[in-house]
């Protein structure tokens, strides 16, 4: 353990020091850049350093309370158990209580807070009772004498804090409470909350908010801090978080997987959270951090999926709804969980083994021989892509190959075959989910090399028919028609182009062709439904929102895209 810092208050019952040197950062701390940190700022010795014996009861700063500090503890205050019993409670009905407040009060500063990020004390780092400064932002631990958050309070002069538990606001160092509806829209900036009834509407077009600062925004169409190269764990948060169901799941306060009493797992608790700050219409500034999930993402990964390296989105998105459907209670019943009942359908895989007829120049299936079925749930299904042609144009440049969606969607319609190794295979769908993902797969793995396939595939973003693919076939004939909901796609923008392809790099002849491609990641959401006017698209790229012509949604790379059934994506009259 290391030793306590020079700082150190003399007093005798201090809080818990147990872990501030920057030696013992718990293993769930990643590193941050400074502009993500909450402990951002400099400075925070200077309260601390500057105490003495002689200065921690004075309370310097507050000439105006010369009653207070008597009133303030002077026996026992360990941080962690800090009692609210026996603290003095000055409730402001009294009129000189009221200037008292005031003059406090004003000096909250709303731009300086930030609730994304773990609840830690920025000294002593543990997560016990630990208080907002209003006035910087800073968490800091305890309030009792001798406490973080008590030094500070004197060393800055900050005086009204926000206990993050509790939710109930104080001045320190004197240590009283003070309820004020003008704080209001600070809990909801910490702790949004939402009625049930009010969820359905958020897939009709959201009526804007406004920040802090005036600009407007609409609530769930925000970007997300990237930290380091988390732009490929971004897109898949706002593309779950967008599935009207999946939504409304983690934002309802009646879901019986996330009462406290079902025990969520962590990473439920924190997408609960991520997801309420997403859609939250009272936040101080339009954007938030995903990092308090994404830190239970990488330790729940064991790694696998991490902030400071790129990775494969499709990769984690497996990995997210698998684990969310786990620890939601699911079990392999259809309807077991949010996510299955959302996301799985079912398909139907024929195989036979190859013999190759003289007659034919590709195997094809023999009605004959064994047909071996087998019927497999999905949560999402792939699609291949044509291999590349090499053709290159007068210019010598290399052509762009486009395929339809109905053309690789052809996959599924129980007569397309496709050789895997020895065995020839069929595909029919059998059940559609209410929400379809698509993955369309350009990476291929060739002598240790990935390659991308840089095919561009068209699609309409309204009335996908599925009907030739699926049997036996819904009666609702809405019931097989999909209507665009969110489209994940590559940024090739920054991106040498190895394999083939596209994009400015290639027009730059001093690239180095073997430089690892600078690729970043984007989502199309769309928001509202109906199409026309009661829908808009965005594009959000990290901490970029932008309103696009709807257009501009199929002309990247696509990876990853979600259909909504036409059904579930009409307005309710
Ligand atoms: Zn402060």
């Amino acid at each position: 353990m290391p030793s306590s810092p020079p700082s150190s208050p003399p007093v005798a019952k201090r809080p818990k020091l147990d872990s501030q040197a920057s030696t013992s950062v718990p293993n769930n701390i990643v590193p941050l850049s400074p502009s993500a940190s909450p402990h951002r700022t400099n400075g925070h010795s200077n309260g601390s350093a500057a105490l003495s014996a002689d200065t921690v009861p004075a309370a310097t700063s507050a000439p105006s309370l010369p009653t207070a500090r008597a009133a303030a503890p002077t026996t026992h205050t360990p941080a962690d158990s800090d009692d609210e019993e026996t603290e003095p409670v000055m409730r402001l009905a009294e009129e000189e209580d009221l200037s008292r407040r005031d003059m406090y009060l004003d000096t909250v500063a709303r731009q300086n807070l930030d609730f994304d990020f773990e609840r830690l004390c920025s000294k002593s780092l543990s997560n016990i009772n630990v208080y907002a400064c209003l006035v910087c932002g800073k968490y800091f631990q305890g309030r009792g004498r001798g406490s973080w958050a008590y030094r500070h309070s004197v060393g800055e002069n900050h005086r009204v804090w926000l206990n993050l538990q509790t939710e109930k606001f104080y001045v320190l160092p004197e240590g009283y409470i003070v309820s004020d509806p003008s704080l209001n829209d600070i809990l909801r900036v910490l702790n949004p909350r939402y009625k049930s009834s009010s969820l359905p509407a958020l897939s009709d077009l959201p009526a804007p908010s406004h920040t802090l600062a005036g600009t407007s925004y609409i609530p769930g169409y925000i970007g997300l801090n990237n930290i380091k190269k988390n732009d490929y764990l971004n897109v898949i948060l706002q593309l779950i978080l967008h599935v009207p169901p999946v939504r409304n799941f983690f934002l309802d306060p009646a879901s019986p997987q996330l009462q406290e009493s079902a025990r969520p797992s962590e990473l439920v608790n924190r997408l609960a959270t991520l997801a309420r700050r997403l859609w939250n219409p009272h936040l101080f500034k339009s954007q938030i951090s995903p990092h308090e999930f994404l830190q239970e993402v990488a330790k729940r990964s064991g790694g696998k999926f991490k902030m400071t390296e790129q990775g494969d989105p499709v990769e984690f998105l497996g990995w997210l709804v698998n684990t969310l459907h786990r620890d939601l209670g699911g079990t392999k019943k259809r309807n077991s969980s949010v996510i299955y009942s959302s996301l799985q359908g079912k398909v139907q895989i024929e195989t036979q083994q190859i013999i190759i007829h003289k007659e034919y120049a590709r195997p094809i299936f023999d009605i004959a021989r064994d047909i071996q079925t087998n019927q497999s749930p999905f949560l999402f299904l792939a699609l291949d892509l044509p291999a590349t042609p090499l053709f290159q144009d007068a210019n010598e440049k290399k052509i762009i190959p486009q395929v339809s969606l109905a053309s690789i969607l052809a996959k599924f319609d129980g007569k397309t075959t496709q050789e895997f190794g020895p065995t020839l295979k069929r595909h029919h769908l059998m059940a559609l989910p209410p929400y379809l993902i698509l993955h369309i797969k350009r990476f291929t793995k060739n002598n240790f090399v990935e390659e991308r396939n840089p095919t561009i595939v068209n699609f309409p973003l309204r009335g996908v028919e599925l009907s030739d693919y699926v049997d036996p076939k819904p009666s609702d004939p809405m019931h097989t028609q999909y209507d665009l909901l969110a489209n994940v796609s590559l940024d090739t923008t920054g991106a040498s182009t190895s394999s083939a392809g596209t994009g400015p790099g290639v027009s730059k002849a001093k690239r180095d062709p073997n430089d690892e491609p600078q690729m970043t990641w984007k989502i199309h959401v769309r928001a509202g439904r109906g199409g026309g006017d009661s829908e808009k698209w965005f594009e959000l790229q990290d901490l970029r929102v932008e309103e696009v012509r709807k257009e501009m949604v199929f002309l990247g790379e696509t990876v990853v895209q979600v259909w909504q059934r036409r059904d579930l994506s009409t307005p309710k009259v």
